[in-house]
This record gives structure tokens, sequence and C-alpha cells, in this order.
């Protein structure tokens, strides 16, 4: 980060502002655990912080201290648009265009107060008053501890900050197995334990945690999961009548699409997931090595993220999406 952007925030917080935080539509571990770290650090620097989050978060995520009190814009759109309207300062975390809000973004766009941003995805846009954006990064709650670490607060880091940031961290390395984990991130980790984070425990509340139907949808899943050994390539679809089979609530399918990159040999893969209400198929895609699955969902399903992943949507059937799929996959 910028020092003259560094400055200036500082000069920003110098003062108790009323603050909102916003995470990505659909948030997952990494959005809400820098939301929430950032959140746990405003407060202790006496400003009044909000997390608004465009629509709810999964149900393995509500432990996380003080999730009770984030507000979900799509639930309570007349609140929280006061409350956006009333902010002096507003930070964007764990995404780089304006419309991963979903809706939320044409409020977001009347606004003039200043916004920061945070976070680790390709091409951000420019819509932030100050952007502190690095894809060397794996994940925006590393990028929090720096943040923090750049205003001289470090100190302040709590156990509650720590378990924040240690959630987004081990969710979005894979548990520190993706490539963008570097031996800084283990040593911020470490710096995280020593506060108090408990490493044991985290990740069973994260992935041990799970219901009886969330099992029995992993099952279906992975029958569904097809293989085109000639393009090294799988994928796996749920269909809205599939999930309603096994009573699927929020966080149900999450990690599910990594199952296909386990096969040996295979290096492309794809969830596909009906949602009947929004009518659109969300894909989620991942890639082992230089196959470059953010410019892959970029061009082909109107999404984006990262080099090994990245999602996006479709509006046509499921047959139809996949045979869009399989004809692109044919032609890499
Ligand atoms: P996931 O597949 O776990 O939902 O997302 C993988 C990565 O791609 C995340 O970094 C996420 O933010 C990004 N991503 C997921 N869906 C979309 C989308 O529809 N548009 C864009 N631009 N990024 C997405
Ligand atoms: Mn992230």
């Amino acid at each position: 980060m910028k020092n003259s952007d560094i400055q200036a925030i500082q000069l920003l917080l110098a003062t108790p502002k009323k603050i909102a935080i916003i995470p990505h539509r659909s948030p997952d571990g990494d959005a809400m655990g820098s939301t929430l770290a950032l959140y746990h650090f405003l407060l202790k620097l006496n400003h009044q912080p909000v997390v608004i989050a465009p629509n709810e978060f999964p149900e393995f995520l509500a432990w996380l201290p003080d999730s009770e009190t984030v507000l979900i814009f799509e639930k309570n759109k007349e609140t929280t648009t006061k409350i956006l309207q009333e902010a002096e300062l507003i930070f964007t975390l764990d995404f780089n265009a304006l419309h991963r809000v979903g809706e939320m973004e044409n409020v977001l766009k009347t606004l003039s107060v200043p916004f920061i941003m945070i976070d680790h995805h390709q091409k951000p846009d420019d819509y932030a008053t100050h952007t502190y954006s690095d894809t060397a990064f794996g994940s925006t709650c590393e990028m929090i501890y720096n943040f923090i670490d750049f205003l001289g607060q470090q100190n302040l880091i709590d156990k509650t900050i720590a378990t924040c940031i240690y959630t987004g961290i081990l969710t979005d390395s894979g548990s520190f197995k993706y490539p963008k984990t570097t031996g800084r991130t283990h040593r911020v980790v470490a710096d995280l334990i020593d506060l108090g984070v408990d490493n044991s425990e985290v990740p069973n509340l994260l992935f041990d945690n799970h219901s009886y139907n969330r099992l029995q949808l992993l099952g279906r899943a992975l029958q569904n999961l097809k293989v085109i050994p000639e393009h090294r390539t799988s994928y796996i679809t749920l269909t809205q009548e599939e999930l309603d089979t096994f009573h699927y609530v929020k966080g149900d399918t999450e990690g599910i699409v990594n199952y296909g990159l386990t096969i040996k040999g295979i290096i492309f893969t794809a969830i596909f997931i009906e949602n009947k209400e929004e009518k659109i198929i969300k894909i989620s895609f991942r890639s082992q090595g230089d196959f470059d699955v953010n410019q892959f969902a970029r061009d082909h399903f109107g999404g984006g993220g990262h080099i090994n992943a990245a999602g996006g949507k479709s509006d046509l059937s499921m047959e139809e999406t996949i045979k869009k799929f399989e004809d692109l996959v044919t032609k890499l």
C-alpha cells in the first residue's frame, strides 16, 4: 500500500466515524473473516463500524465473533440503505468490482464518502479512494493483518481479531495448500496462534461441523461427477431438484468443486449449481497449474476470480450450459 494512502487513511481514522464494511455477495470465509476482523479493529479505535453483507452468509460461519451483528442488505433494504447513506467511510473487502455486491451496487454508487478497497482479486476496478489490491496474497485476511500493521496498530490485534483473520487465511488457502501460501503466511499464522487462536477448534468449526444432509448431497455430487480425460477436465452438476431432495441450506455446496481436481491427471474442473429462484446456473471453476480459470470465467461465463479459482454464471438451462462448457473444453 502506498505511503500517501496510509497517511490519508490514518487521518480519516483519527476521529470517530460511522463506518460501513462490505463483503462480496454470497460471502465466504475470507469475506466474513476480513470484514469482521476489521469491524473488531475499528471498534477498538472507538469508531462505529457495521458490517453489511449483500445477502446471507453460510451457517458454517455463524460462530465468527459478532457475526450476529452483521446486517443483510437483501433482507432489510430500507434500514441498511439508510445506514449506508449515513456512513462517513466505506470499506469494501474481498472483491474487485462493485457489481460483486449485487443490487446493493445501486446504493453504493450514490454515495460520495471515501471508499477503501482491500482485495486480492485480479484487475481491480478503480472506484475506491484508496485501493490496497495485491494478487500476490492468498487471502484478503492476510492483507487485513498487513493493513493493521501499516497503520502502526499491530498491538491491537487480540484473540478475536486474530481468529477472524485466521479463518480467512485458512479457508482461502485450502488449509495452507494453495500456491499463494508463503513462508510469510505461515509466520502471520504463527503470530495469530500466539495471540490465542485455537488452530484445532477453528478448522473443526469450519470443516467438520456438517449436517447429515450436506454429506448426502456431497455423495450425490460425487456420483454426478463427469470426467473428460482427453481434456484433463472434470465437472459436477447439481440441479435444484437435487438440492431440494437434500434440504440444501446455504454453504452446503462450499468446497465440493475441489473434489473434481483430486482425480489423477485432472487439471481443470467446474461445478454447475442450479438456482431456480435467481434463474441462473452458478458456476465455480478450479484449475491446477497454468490454466487461467479467471480468464475462462470472464470470457465465457460473465465472472472472474483468480488464476486457479474463479466463478461465473449462466442464464441457459443446465443442459445448454453443460453443452456450452463441453464445446469450449474441446476447443481448449
Ligand atoms: P467460488 O467458486 O468459491 O464461489 O469463488 C472462487 C473465486 O472466484 C472467489 O475469489 C470469488 O470471489 C470469485 N468469483 C466467484 N463467482 C464470481 C462471479 O460471479 N464473478 C466474479 N467476478 N468473481 C467470482
Ligand atoms: Mn478472498
